[in-house]
């Protein structure tokens, strides 16, 4: 079902800002168990008749587009389950008025997916990495290889995306000793790394309040990693790094001119960002959540399948016209949703 408004539009929210930016969840399924992530006992996965087609997500993204959102990026769950996702990255991609189309992957399954997801016109992608060792990531991924996601990484490269950035969640007593070395991982290879704060998803049930490792934290363990270099805050703009997220990004600089060394930090529990967001969330079974730190949802599923094509725009209108001011994250890791990350569609 095509669904056309005659006039462009902006989706504005009562705090005045921009939604240009669609995050679209593929599946809620996931072939890692990231302890930060999802609960213990997982979280059921939705029934197949209640997942959007190819046909249903091309149909709302028309929408959102028509009411001016600009960019698009495919997560889960994780996106390379999904069978055919390059197909379906194609149809998304060849929508009139799509400036952007990027994806988020743990990376398990980019040897085979790289090249096609670039041909299908995937501009970007964000890999999660949480660690260079390789017992250390398959205790906190459950089931993941590193040398998979080693492995993905050079054919994502050898793909020529415009970029690639290196997701790590930040975990004191885990990763924290590897801050500067993940960095240097990055930049050797012509990533950009950025490291994110822990946040409490799932009622809390995955947040351990010792685990926190601030963004401050996370800043002063990568230069204290680069002796003799000190940090400056850059604009990612100039150079096309900050991308459409909440990132901060720095550079680390010292007296030997090198390649430029740039790192970000999403900080959403320390240093919040809220004033600046531009982005809702589709879920995989249509549900339009315009904070991620909140259980508000409006169905878009319902109205679509119904042919609604009005009812489909002013459920879209009506999600973000009660887009919260903020969330209410606590350091102690209450505050945050009911709702697991794979759910919404992180
Ligand atoms: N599977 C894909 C991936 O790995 O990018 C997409 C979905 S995943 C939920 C998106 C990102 O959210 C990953 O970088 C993941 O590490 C991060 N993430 C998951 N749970 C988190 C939490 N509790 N706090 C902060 N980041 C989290």
């Amino acid at each position: 079902m095509a669904i056309a408004l005659a006039e462009p539009m902006s989706l504005v929210d009562p705090q005045r800002r921009v939604i240009d930016y669609l995050r679209i969840s593929v599946t809620d399924r996931c072939n890692y168990r990231c302890t930060y992530c999802m609960p213990e006992e997982g979280a059921a996965p939705a029934a197949r008749v209640d997942v959007l087609s190819f046909e249903e997500i091309v149909a709302l993204a028309r929408a959102f587009v028509t009411l001016g959102v600009r960019r698009l990026r495919l997560t889960g769950g994780e996106p390379t389950v999904r069978r055919d996702l390059p197909a379906l990255a194609r149809m998304l991609r060849e929508i009139p008025g799509v400036d952007e189309l990027s994806l988020s992957t743990n990376g398990e399954r980019l040897v085979a997916l790289a090249a096609p997801l670039r041909a299908a016109g995937v501009d970007r992608l964000n890999v999660s990495l949480d660690t260079l060792d390789a017992a250390k990531f398959a205790r906190i991924t459950g089931r993941g290889a590193l040398s998979r996601v080693r492995a993905g990484l050079e054919a994502a490269r050898a793909a020529g995306f415009a970029s690639i950035k290196l997701n790590t969640v930040a975990v004191k007593g885990f990763n924290d000793g590897e801050l500067g070395a993940l960095c240097d991982f990055a930049w050797e290879r012509g990533f950009v790394p950025r490291f994110i704060e822990q946040m409490p998803m799932a009622g809390g049930q995955t947040f351990v309040p010792g685990q926190l490792l601030s963004a401050a934290e996370i800043r002063a363990a990568i230069v204290a990693a680069h002796a003799g270099s000190r940090l400056v805050a850059h604009d990612g703009d100039a150079d096309g790094v900050r991308g459409a997220g909440p990132a901060r990004y720095h550079r680390l600089v010292d007296d030997q001119a090198g390649p430029l060394r740039r790192f970000g930090v999403i900080s959403p529990m320390t240093e919040h960002f809220c004033d600046r967001c531009n982005r809702a969330r589709l879920s995989a079974t249509g549900a339009l959540h315009a904070c991620l730190a909140h259980d508000d949802a409006v169905d878009l599923r319902g109205p679509l399948r119904a042919g609604g094509t009005r009812a489909v725009v002013e459920a879209i209108t009506a999600a973000i016209a009660q887009k919260r001011d903020g969330h209410d994250f606590q350091l102690v890791g209450l505050g945050g949703p009911r709702k697991a990350m794979v759910q919404i569609g992180g």
